[in-house]
């Protein structure tokens, strides 16, 4: 944890002497960019521009912008007649971590025909609000679609006073490999919102296991019961019901509410209901998630866990990263290098798990408190990269620019991303959820040697990002380096109460040339109405220029 207060007082002090009183003195937080440096246009070219490399070692996990809901199914094999295909072509997408929970969704019917009520808009609520939870743990929970099957030996109600009923569920219609195996069913007796239990729990036949979800649950019913799946036969230190935490945050608590929070997603609208520039429609729950703000806080993983009887000693997000359904990969040698909506993410909160005491270390490809370091080095930077081949579908092809080949740089475009799971980062005002606060929620520094450091200058923030297909990569923040730097380091932001303390960052496109701060650009004044026009014209260009950038925001 040594970073982080060394930067905190290192920046304020640095801006000072660079800037003095030409602005205030704001820290270089990328979160605290004046507003009145923003355009609302799509990034303009640098002169001879190019991609940094990035060093692979600094990111805690990679990542990518898909435009598929999590519970993405099309019907294309035929396997279900139940589709959930919504995408978010020119919005936000839904990100995506390569640490994978994949499940497999069976919609049941039972041997009286009777059909479970589970649809598209249930479907994808379930992984919606499963993402979010999850993304706290670095984790995004995936479907692999959807299966209908009817069973000749179940009734609905299924019977759950033992595991007879649900291990005939379970014992058919498996997914190969670690996939979770979910079944949507009609209802239970006695009545809950769903089961599940990993290969071990005591009663599962065949150590099969898996979960199963009624038509009427909670909105985190499918992420509760993935959670039993993945901790398996791990035990809270609760009483009677071990299976469950005694923690009423905890994701894991088992009774209804009031005594579990968990089950109920308190100010659901703050962040998927809010569609202001600033704030823009998410469709993510606010709750839960890191407590940030007036927002987040339920849906935690903090009770520790252990075998039955104790020591309840083992961290619950060692426990889940120690299921073998908890996949993971590491993409660093390439998704920090070009603007492709592949991200190389740093993550405070994972970087505290692997440093605790005891820690499994897999919440992070690479322990250690550092920062994600990017270098000139143009023959390292891949080339447009296979997304097909990776099973992506992103917003939009890449930026396709060569590695930057100059002896150093003066100007850095930072294409950072907006997550809508894992950006809990809020408006220091509102303390709403912010797309902006989302995108700028990193430290910068630049470099000549890479060992003295300093702190990058805002420039400009591009509202519309650099493509305007795409709302995941907007807010882009130009930098200018005091130096001839030759690196730049990033780390997430750490402002409390406003930055959740992880930032995904796409690409580094950087000039040898100091561009300075932009005003609006011709093409904006033409859009004035002519009553607007005359103001300009009769005022100070440049004021008026601010202003008309401002109107245009708020349309
Ligand atoms: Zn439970």
């Amino acid at each position: 944890m040594s970073i982080v207060p060394t930067l905190k007082r290192l920046v304020p002090t640095i801006v000072t002497a660079l800037v003095g009183a030409v602005l205030a003195p704001e820290p270089a937080h990328a979160a605290n960019i004046p507003i009145s440096l923003d355009l609302n246009i799509v990034r303009p070219a640098l002169p001879n521009e190019g991609y940094l490399h990035f060093m692979e070692g600094g990111e805690d996990l990679t990542g990518w912008i898909d435009i598929r809901n999590p519970a993405f199914y099309n019907g294309a094999d035929g396997r279900s007649t139940t589709i959930t295909n919504t995408t978010d072509p020119r919005g936000l997408g839904y990100d995506r971590s390569d640490f994978q929970v994949r499940v497999q969704n069976v919609v049941v019917t039972d041997q009286n025909g009777v059909t479970a009520g589970a649809n598209r808009a249930s479907i994808e609520r379930d992984y919606n609000v499963a993402s979010q939870i999850y993304r706290q743990l670095g984790i995004s929970p995936l479907s692999t679609g959807n299966v209908d099957a009817r069973y000749g030996n179940v009734t609905f109600p299924v019977d759950i006073n033992s595991f007879a009923e649900v291990n005939k569920l379970w014992a058919a219609n498996r997914p190969g490999g670690n996939t979770v195996p979910n079944y949507y069913v009609r209802d239970f007796t006695p009545g809950a919102s769903g089961v599940g239990a990993g290969p071990n729990f005591p009663g599962v036949a065949n150590n099969n296991g898996g979960t199963a979800i009624a038509d009427n649950h909670f909105n985190n019913a499918l992420a509760h019961e993935v959670g039993h799946f993945l901790l398996n036969n791990s035990r809270f230190n609760a009483g009677a019901d071990t299976a469950h935490s005694a923690v009423p945050a905890d994701l894991m608590c088992g009774q209804p509410p009031p005594a579990c929070t968990s089950f109920v997603i308190g100010n659901e609208p703050v962040k998927s209901d809010i569609s202001t520039q600033f704030q823009r429609l998410n469709g993510a729950p606010s709750q839960p998630g890191q407590r940030v703000g007036n927002i987040g806080g339920l849906d935690q993983f903090s009770a520790p866990v252990g075998p039955m009887g104790g020591p309840f000693t083992t961290a619950q997000i060692d426990a889940i990263y120690n299921s073998a359904s908890v996949v993971r990969a590491d993409h660093g040698a390439t998704f920090g290098d070009r603007a492709d909506f592949n991200f190389v993410e740093d993550n405070i909160p994972l970087e505290e798990a692997a440093a605790r005491p005891g820690s499994n270390q897999r919440m992070v490809n690479h322990p250690g408190f550092d920062f994600m370091v990017w270098q000139i080095n143009a023959g390292a930077v891949p080339p447009p990269l296979d997304e097909a081949a990776l099973g992506h579908e992103t917003p939009a092809p890449d930026l396709n620019l060569p590695g930057f080949n100059g002896p150093f740089f003066r100007t850095a475009d930072v294409v950072s991303l907006i997550s809508r799971y894992a950006d809990m980062d809020v408006d220091p005002a509102s303390l709403n959820w912010s797309a902006r606060e989302s995108a700028l929620d990193y430290i910068l520094q630049f470099s000549a040697d890479g060992s003295n450091w300093v702190n990058g200058l805002p420039v400009n923030v591009f509202d519309l990002g650099w493509t305007a297909a795409s709302q995941a990569e907007d807010f882009l923040a130009r930098w200018n380096s005091p130096v001839d730097a030759r690196f730049v380091r990033i780390q997430a932001d750490t402002l409390v109460s406003e930055d959740d303390r992880n930032t995904q960052i796409d690409a580094i496109i950087v000039s040898q040339t100091l561009v300075p701060t932009m005003d609006a650009p011709p093409s904006v004044a033409l859009l004035l109405s002519g009553a607007i026009v005359v103001f300009t014209l009769t005022t100070s260009r440049h004021l008026a220029r601010r202003r008309v950038s401002r109107r245009l925001k708020t349309q």
